[in-house]
């Protein structure tokens, strides 16, 4: 940090502290992880001085050979570690790895009429009638995914997003009563809404998903099935889903980050089956800048890590904490989304203590407990307040926090929740919320904010 330090002393101060807020805190945030020194030092070399548009063999800058090694082995291990047929590992973030996907799936089903069938030689000559032609003869392609509140992603076709522009968008959600996926819900929203891309993936849906029965409902309406496993790729990686709750098998598709559950640097992949492969690798240049290489670099190491016994090690307790968290909050009288939990996310409702989502958040970072509130199926407090926090155990499982532990984690939360207050604001709307230390400790025998 010293030569940082003598060029912008901010920023070094701005590292320095973030350090000292990852190790002071409890960090829930279920799409943050700790990398390991190893990825973390590969993130900083001089290959991100390094131009790399194309891709391995077929750039288009000459000196690419040092890149050509790194991409090809992050993709070979990609590839072996998922059992996929190919890998890309370019994108810069989940969202590029999404929009590189879609891209290569219009690619692949819908194509672009030549030219001269306009009687033009190139498309600034076309005409605006000829443009009302094309639209009325492709449409906007179909895409059905998983709702926001139920917990899909923005890049599932939610409409202010790129997705939900570049789509015709439709969603499935939760059953009402159990909140769990209904297969036969989403079948028959398919059957009616028939989509060019069925999309399974969530963001904050605390249960496994059965990507056969995914497939099944895609291929009854002729569907490619894409799964964004952007949340849950280290519990594949680990060996945790397997069979039908492994996508890789069943989706045409998959995207990911490589920082969530995988613990790697932050980026983005698509692994595709073969038939997909090539419109994929055009990544870069259509959808993509320059990769990066100091990244790719990283998600070689990041993979390489996932390959060993001791990251199943790591996945399985990641889902044995969430388990453990959730029977925690459970007891002690929580309300959960669901009902449990099955994957490494558990979404609390805390409307049981009187707060929304935002005042519960703001109230547990008070005590130094880091999580983001979350919508709940069909939320009363809608998409900004919200009713839920949402907690993930990938991170404090990398700390080496063990079930034991993440029940004292629940008790801490309990605690803090049940120590606050809404305050309440002249015009109606949810207020802050005040976390009372003081309080806590009286009523409890530990210092809350002391952490663990
Ligand atoms: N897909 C899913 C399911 C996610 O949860 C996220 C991140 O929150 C993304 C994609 C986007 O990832 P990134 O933030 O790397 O663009």
């Amino acid at each position: 940090l010293s030569t940082i330090e003598a060029v912008e002393p901010r920023i070094a101060e701005a590292t320095r502290s973030e350090l000292a807020d990852q190790r002071d805190s409890l960090k829930l945030i279920a799409s943050e992880n700790y990398a390991s020194l190893p990825v973390l030092a590969t993130m900083g070399t001089w290959l991100s001085d390094k131009y790399a548009e194309g891709t391995v063999g077929h750039r288009f800058y000459a000196g690419c050979q040092n890149v050509d090694t790194v991409e090809s082995v992050a993709a070979e291990h990609a590839r072996e570690l998922f059992g996929a047929e190919y890998a890309y590992v370019q994108p810069h973030s989940g969202i590029d790895a999404n929009l590189t996907a879609y891209w290569a799936i219009l690619a692949h089903h819908v194509e672009m009429p030549a030219l001269e069938e306009f009687g033009v030689k190139n498309v600034q000559a076309l005409t605006e009638a000829d443009w009302e032609t094309l639209r009325a003869r492709f449409g906007q392609q179909r895409l059905l995914g998983m709702s926001l509140d139920a917990g899909g992603h923005l890049t599932h076709g939610f409409r202010p997003n790129v997705s939900g522009k570049m789509f015709h968008q439709n969603h499935y959600g939760t059953d009402p009563e159990t909140q769990l996926l209904d297969y036969d819900a989403v079948a028959a929203k398919a059957r009616e809404f028939k989509p060019l891309i069925l999309v399974a993936g969530y963001s904050a849906y605390p249960r496994r998903v059965n990507f056969a029965k995914m497939r099944e409902i895609a291929d009854e309406v002729g569907a490619v099935l894409m799964v964004d496993m952007a949340h849950f790729a280290g519990l594949v990686a680990g060996k945790v889903f397997t069979g039908e709750e492994d996508p890789i098998p069943y989706a045409q598709v998959v995207t990911t980050t490589t920082h969530k559950s995988l613990r790697g640097p932050r980026g983005g992949m698509v692994l595709a089956t073969q038939e997909y492969a090539a419109d994929v690798d055009r990544g870069c240049p259509l959808v993509l800048g320059g990769p990066l290489s100091h990244v790719m670099a990283a998600k070689a190491v990041a993979l390489a890590e996932a390959r060993t016994k001791e990251f199943q090690t790591y996945a399985q307790a990641v889902a044995d904490n969430a388990k453990a968290l959730a029977e925690g909050l459970l007891t002690r009288g929580g309300k959960l989304v669901t009902g449990g939990t099955d994957n490494h996310i558990v979404l609390l409702d805390v409307t049981g203590y009187g707060l929304t989502g935002r005042q519960a958040e703001s109230a547990l970072l008070d005590a130094g407990i880091v999580t983001n509130r979350n919508a709940v199926p069909n939320d009363p407090n809608g998409a900004w307040y919200t009713s839920g926090v949402r907690l993930g155990t990938p991170a404090l499982t990398s700390r080496g926090f063990t079930t034991s532990d993440m029940d004292s984690v629940a008790q801490l939360i309990d605690e803090v929740l049940r120590s606050t207050t809404p305050v309440p604001t002249k015009d109606g709307k949810p207020g802050k919320a005040k976390y009372d230390l003081a309080s806590d400790v009286a009523a409890n025998s530990h210092n809350v904010a002391g952490g663990m």
